[in-house]
């Protein structure tokens, strides 16, 4: 985009804030926007990098009429629970922004948003690329916001998804269903517009997680990309911790204990950390729980390959009903 309007919106509304509170500045060589690339410090001796990119799209990610705040927060928020997902600390982050017009008023609650949560994991933005979209009318053409997040982690300890073992434990942290539920009613929601990613939690489990993934398409396909085609799991249908927006809907009898299950099993949009451990880790991981004022459930057990990946267990044996097994075997969000 050659239009002045960008180097105003980079000039004027990004250099300095990103910068504002950010102890990476203080780091002799390191640089960050108005070069042709950032520069980072060397790391400390034995420890490696972890990269990620996550891209929100409006009318496919997010709703066009989206508070910017959240919007900000979320397109920062969802890397970073990548990088929690790795046990990697973060240390910088690009923003390629794809906007139809630079709107100040927008941006600026876009940017608070983003910059408020970028402070918080002292994560400054150090890039990025502004460039203009059009459609073939002046609103047609979907804005878009990728971000890149680079963290740091003691080389061999990153939470990988390969390193699940039969017969660990699987948790959860958090509660799920929120997202999903807010995004069938189309209503707003914490969870979905608001997501905390689990960054200490990350690197609570450093040394004690076997594997971890980050929720984003939904608790069951998240679970077989931990599983692989070499094991299986059962998880227990009743352990599942369903968010507060759920269990009020149950209470007003808008929906049913096992379409609120359904929705905590398959529903995308949660950010939460799914990780394994051994058994004798127990003690340990109540103790995080306890430490992170976080909840952190225990919702199944991973078993060596059988049929199927997943068998859902439930309390007294229940069976669940042939149409919610099928909805099970559907769900989780797919990209295409
Ligand atoms: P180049 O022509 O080398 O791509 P640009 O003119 O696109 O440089 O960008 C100038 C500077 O502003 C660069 O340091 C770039 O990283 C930064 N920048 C551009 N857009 C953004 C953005 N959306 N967020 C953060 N930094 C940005
Ligand atoms: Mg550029």
């Amino acid at each position: 985009m050659a239009s002045l309007g960008e180097f105003e919106f980079i000039d004027q509304m990004l250099k300095a804030r990103a910068r504002e509170g950010q102890g990476f500045f203080s780091q002799a060589h390191a640089l960050g926007i108005g070069d042709d690339a950032a520069l980072i410090a060397p790391l400390p001796h034995g420890e490696q990098l972890a990269i990620t990119t996550d891209m929100l799209v409006e009318g496919r990610h997010y709703f066009p009429e989206v508070d910017p705040r959240s919007l900000g927060h979320k397109v920062l928020a969802v890397n970073l629970s990548d990088l929690a997902a790795m046990g990697a600390t973060p240390v910088a982050f690009t923003l390629a922004a794809a906007l139809r017009r630079i709107d100040p008023p927008w941006l600026e609650e876009f940017l608070e948003g983003m910059f408020a949560l970028a402070k918080r994991f002292q994560c400054p933005l150090i890039g990025g690329d502004t460039v203009k979209v059009s459609g073939t009318g002046p609103d047609t053409a979907p804005q878009s916001f990728s971000v890149t997040a680079i963290g740091r982690v003691p080389i061999g300890q990153a939470l990988r998804r390969d390193g699940l073992q039969d017969n660990d434990d699987l948790w959860v942290s958090g509660s799920l269903g929120d997202g999903a539920y807010a995004v069938q009613t189309r209503r707003a929601s914490e969870k979905l517009n608001w997501p905390q990613p689990r960054v200490a939690l990350g690197l609570a489990l450093r040394g004690i997680a076997t594997a971890a993934i980050d929720i984003s398409d939904g608790l069951k396909p998240e679970l077989c990309h931990l599983l692989g085609l070499r094991l299986s799991a059962e998880v227990f249908w009743d352990s599942l911790p369903l968010g507060s927006d759920l269990q009020q809907a149950m209470r007003r009898g808008e929906i049913t204990e096992d379409q609120a299950r359904l929705l905590a099993a398959t529903g995308g949009d949660e950010y939460e950390l799914l990780f394994g451990a051994p058994a004798a880790r127990r003690d340990e991981i109540a103790q995080i729980a306890n430490d992170l004022g976080l909840l952190l459930t225990r919702i199944g057990r991973v078993m060596p390959r059988s049929e199927q990946p997943l068998v859902w267990k439930t309390a007294q044996a229940r069976s669940l009903n042939d149409d919610l097994l099928s909805q099970l075997a559907q769900g989780g969000f797919r990209h295409f």
